[in-house]
């Protein structure tokens, strides 16, 4: 499966709130439309906290859904 890639989820800007570690993006397993996806979030490398950018956590995945129509 590859990993998609979603451009809200920049690792640079972002920060844990908890460490003040940077962010690095890595694949988190998500389900959207009852199908499993991998998507590259920025996660901190030191308490694996994930960050789901706000339109991922609203449901608005038109990027995954896209890139299904794709294939
Ligand atoms: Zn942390």
């Amino acid at each position: 499966m590859s990993v998609i890639q979603v451009p809200e989820a920049d690792a640079g800007q972002w920060r844990c709130a908890t460490c003040d570690e940077e962010l690095a993006l890595r694949p988190v397993e998500l389900e959207y439309l009852d199908s499993l996806f991998n998507v590259a979030l920025p996660a901190c490398p030191k308490c694996g906290m994930v960050l789901i950018p706000e339109n991922l956590a609203l449901g608005k995945m038109n990027q995954v859904e896209h890139l299904l129509e794709d294939k």
